[in-house]
């Protein structure tokens, strides 16, 4: 693997220099009003990309993973039954780390490559007439297959059955380079990670928590230490951290998030639609479909491309590693071997993105895949030249 180059997994991603740089911070005493300077405008930074007015938003020590742990761990008790969909390896993940917890998981299974099927889920809901289900729980944008879901219109269904459920979203793939309406959507809490939209090292779970997430609180048993919201919410009632902040990510979130709104949340959203639609074209120039089944489940951070019958789409990950030095993802799961993924989110230009598909081209060539050299790669070239405008994205 080459440092100079690129990755194109969908996280971690890409880290802006001055990104990396403002997490590298002197020591400071997180109990001085020093941090709170720090602190404060990754908070409200957070609220803003998350699109949240009320209730908390919660910086813990940990990753995506960590942040699911503490989402239920607040809000649920031992037993609970919640609601939640499986079409891929992370929405499985979730579920699993649910089943570990104790929790009782009705789940619907959709095929890889659907969303999180909304009518099913709203059917489930209304069936449930003495609204035993406590949480409803939604994987905005599923990595492993490059899926977004629509959690407009999983609210929409949750409210058509007139179901109280909380309804929890794993945006840790899409927040901050995606649209995410934490209040218009009515989430209880929202999951991100540092290492993806954000574009910093792993190393921060990043919660929007609402007032009715918070309220849940009161009466959830599951047990819950490190990760308890009560000891966060009384740490920054008092300025700081019921122990020690990571300081230089947190600095670097802050940083991250003044990056983002330097180049606009709308033009950011716009860039990953544009440089995903520019993969899409490449895949069908190579001949190849998405994983994705429909138009309307394209995810704009991840692209599964799909290995034609009788070729390992793992095959092209290791080539592009071992032979140029460049990373795409694997297939997980139920797909493993059955598709490569390219990540197109954080910091990512034109020129980067060309550079991936044009590896991803020479190694499915090498592998003597049905692939024309430079097919790919003229339809991305079409479509970003006749989209680009002036200037593009912001320097990094
Ligand atoms: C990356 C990812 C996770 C896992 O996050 P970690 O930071 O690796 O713990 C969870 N959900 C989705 C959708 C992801 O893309």
């Amino acid at each position: 693997m080459s440092l100079q180059n690129p990755v194109f997994i969908p996280g971690p991603t890409n880290m802006p220099e001055s990104l990396r740089k403002a997490c590298d911070m002197p020591t400071i005493d997180h109990r001085s009003p020093a941090f709170a300077a720090v602190f404060q405008p990754a908070v409200a930074g957070v609220k803003e990309v998350l699109g949240m007015t009320a209730g908390e938003v919660l910086l813990l020590p940990s990753t995506g993973t960590g942040g699911w742990e503490a989402a239920i761990s607040n809000t649920l008790s031992p037993g609970d039954k919640i609601l939640a969909a499986r079409h891929g390896m992370f929405s499985h993940r979730w579920i699993d780390l649910c089943q570990r917890h104790g929790l009782d998981v009705q789940i619907i299974e959709a095929p890889w490559g659907e969303g999180c099927p909304a009518d099913a889920m709203g059917a489930a809901l209304a069936a449930d007439t003495d609204h035993s289900i406590k949480a409803v729980l939604a994987t905005h944008n599923e990595t492993a297959t490059g899926v977004r879901s629509d959690i407009a219109g999983l609210r929409a269904a949750m409210d058509k059955a007139g179901h109280p459920a909380l309804l929890m979203v794993d945006g840790v793939s899409s927040i901050a380079s995606m649209p995410f309406e934490m209040d218009a959507w009515g989430v209880d809490i929202a999951v991100a990670g540092s290492q993806k939209g954000f574009m910093l090292p792993a190393g921060l779970a990043i919660l929007g928590v609402s007032p009715k997430a918070l309220a849940a609180r009161d009466s959830a048993t599951l047990p819950r230490a490190y990760f308890d919201f009560g000891d966060m919410l009384k740490g920054y009632a008092a300025g700081g951290y019921p122990f020690t902040p990571p300081v230089g990510l947190i600095n670097g979130l802050a940083a991250s998030i003044a990056m983002l709104k330097a180049e606009g949340l709308d033009n950011v959203y716009a860039r990953h639609h544009r440089l995903a639609e520019a993969t899409r074209r490449a895949v069908g120039g190579w001949g190849l479909q998405v994983c994705a089944a429909r138009p309307d489940l394209y995810s704009d951070t991840v692209t599964g491309v799909m290995a034609p019958d009788g070729f390992n789409g793992t095959d092209v990950v290791t080539l592009a590693a071992s032979k140029y030095g460049v990373a795409f993802g694997v297939g997980l799961g139920e797909v493993a071997g059955k598709l490569f993924r390219i990540g197109h989110l954080g910091s990512l230009t034109d020129v980067m993105l060309l550079s991936g598909l044009a590896t991803a081209e020479m190694c499915m060539a090498d592998l003597g895949w049905p692939v024309k050299l430079g097919s790919g790669v003229a339809a991305a070239q079409e479509y970003l030249r006749g989209t680009a405008a002036e200037p593009i994205a912001k320097a990094a």
